[in-house]
């Protein structure tokens, strides 16, 4: 077969079952099309051919003896966010580029159990701290539909191998958008799970309270199936929760979108920036929600101009504790020839961190500073919970809400965004992460230049399953999740 690429998880794991291909020749096809589309696109930091292909036999050998399940044998990508034992994880730092993992991530491990192969690690902003993948040591990734634009970030490998079809599914992490964004940006479906759903184990850290990972993928079904994988309390990891893990696939189809209330905070929808094909795009998704049963219902959320200042001031905090532990002593880049032990500190992260790392290490430090500390910190924090009371007093009136994922669709690689502005593009996503809630970004269609946009649906804490479930009936009904990026029709 010449179209594995095309298949969904669905499809593959029905043709992997009926034996009319191998997971051996399914891995070889995606290895082969990594090689040959890859340096285009720049989305692998590491492919582990080897390990791929014995974690195909082995898989391939499980389904011989009767013992495979649904996804035994299914190639999978992983942000290279997460400790993969034996392999280099790098973080997309300088910092990390000599680092290999002597253990697995509980989401690696998950998926290994699951029978998932590994076809390698993908790019991402340095330590997940951007929207572009461009801050990443390794170089720009690409966005599979427009080879001069970014995939968005820090996501931006996971989003680009889906959408050139060089992995069929991926992990992403996200902790102000990181999944939504870039799934957005390249036409994907991606899920931002409740915080504590997902185990943190073996994710290196950027912001302890917001970081999630979860699923990026081309549609919510392929998405529920990944999650399916990837849920799960975890001892190893404390804020984890001990709560039942549902069946997302078995649930695809247990929201109906009859009577379904669909809140519309106004302010979203006047933030200044919001590009006007986003919006028309989002608004003609929201009709045809309409059409298919479901309710709009206007809201207010109040706080929407407190989410930039509240984020950049706990995420860079968070960050400036998380990185003091890469000092050049324990573990990765140690600068040379150091004068004492002070030089060794100061140049071993002045030279092993890039620019924007530096610059959150920097606003974390002040803002955690004694004379700042309660006039910044502690300020952040209190405005944080009412920005979840603001979201918990409009799921009283609603059952999800509705928004734009980002303002804009992917930016020109080298745009040169100042900070600033790139930190106000996370508007929309970034108060999800504040208050711990699941949110999901969905394909509803291109602006002028055929980039993608996405919709962005958030709800209540564990409404994983009716947030993949509303995708789904909507993806039943529209086919914008099933169009191909151009470098994908060019390798078809
Ligand atoms: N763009 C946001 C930031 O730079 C979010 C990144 C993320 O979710 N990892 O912090």
């Amino acid at each position: 077969m010449t179209d594995l690429h095309r298949l969904s998880i669905r499809e593959i794991s029905e043709g992997l079952a009926a034996a009319k291909f191998s997971s051996r020749e399914l891995t070889e096809h995606y290895l082969k099309r990594i090689a040959k589309i890859d340096p285009q696109v720049r989305s692998y930091v590491t492919v582990t051919n080897e390990v791929a292909l014995a974690q195909a036999d082995a898989a391939d050998a499980l389904r011989q003896a009767g013992q495979a399940t649904a996804l035994t044998g299914i190639p999978v990508a992983h942000k290279d966010i997460f400790c993969t034992q034996g392999i280099k994880t790098s973080a997309g730092s300088k910092m990390l580029d000599n680092f290999i993992s002597p253990y697995d991530a509980t989401v690696v491990a998950q998926g290994k159990n699951a029978g998932l192969v590994t076809l390698g690690k993908v790019n991402m902003d340095e330590f997940a701290m951007g929207s572009t993948s461009e801050s990443s040591f390794y170089g720009a990734t690409k966005n599979p539909w427009a080879l001069d634009h970014v995939p968005g970030g820090s996501s931006g490998g996971s989003a680009a191998v889906v959408a050139a079809d060089l992995a069929p599914f991926a992990t992403g992490t996200d902790t102000g958008g990181s999944i939504r964004q870039p799934a957005s940006f390249c036409g994907l479906t991606g899920l931002k799970p409740t915080y504590g759903r997902v185990s943190r184990y073996g994710i290196i850290a950027y912001a302890s309270s917001l970081d999630q990972a979860g699923p990026m993928a081309r549609s919510a079904e392929d998405c529920a199936y990944l999650m399916n994988v990837m849920a799960g309390h975890d001892a190893k990891d404390s804020t984890s929760m001990d709560k039942a893990v549902e069946d997302y696939v078995a649930n695809l189809n247990a929201t109906t979108l009859k009577g379904l209330r669909i809140g519309i905070p106004k302010q979203y929808f006047n933030v200044a920036g919001l590009d006007a094909a986003v919006k028309a795009r989002v608004e003609e998704s929201l009709k045809k929600l309409e059409e298919l049963g479901a309710v709009l219902v206007e809201i207010d959320l109040n706080m929407t101009e407190s989410y930039v200042p509240t984020y950049y001031l706990i995420a860079p905090a968070e960050a400036s504790s998380n990185l003091s532990r890469y000092d050049g002593v324990r573990y990765g880049y140690r600068a040379e020839n150091p004068q004492d032990i002070l030089d060794l500190y100061k140049r071993s992260r002045s030279e092993g961190f890039g620019a924007e790392v530096q610059r959150r290490i920097l606003i974390g430090t002040y803002v955690l500073s004694a004379g700042y500390y309660d006039a910044y910190y502690v300020k952040a924090q209190k405005v944080r919970r009412l920005i979840q009371q603001d979201f918990l007093k409009a799921f009283e009136q609603v059952d999800v809400i509705a928004a734009p994922t980002a303002p804009t669709t992917a930016y020109k690689i080298g745009a040169s965004l100042d900070p600033v502005e790139m930190y106000l593009g996370d508007i929309y996503t970034i108060a999800v992460n504040l208050a711990g809630l699941p949110a999901i970004s969905a394909p509803v269609g291109f602006d002028q230049d055929h980039l993608p946009v996405g919709l962005q649906l958030i709800g209540n804490y564990w409404s994983e399953s009716q947030l993949l479930s509303v995708v789904h009936q909507y993806q039943q009904a529209t086919d914008w999740h099933t169009q191909r990026a151009a470098i994908a029709e060019e390798n078809a």
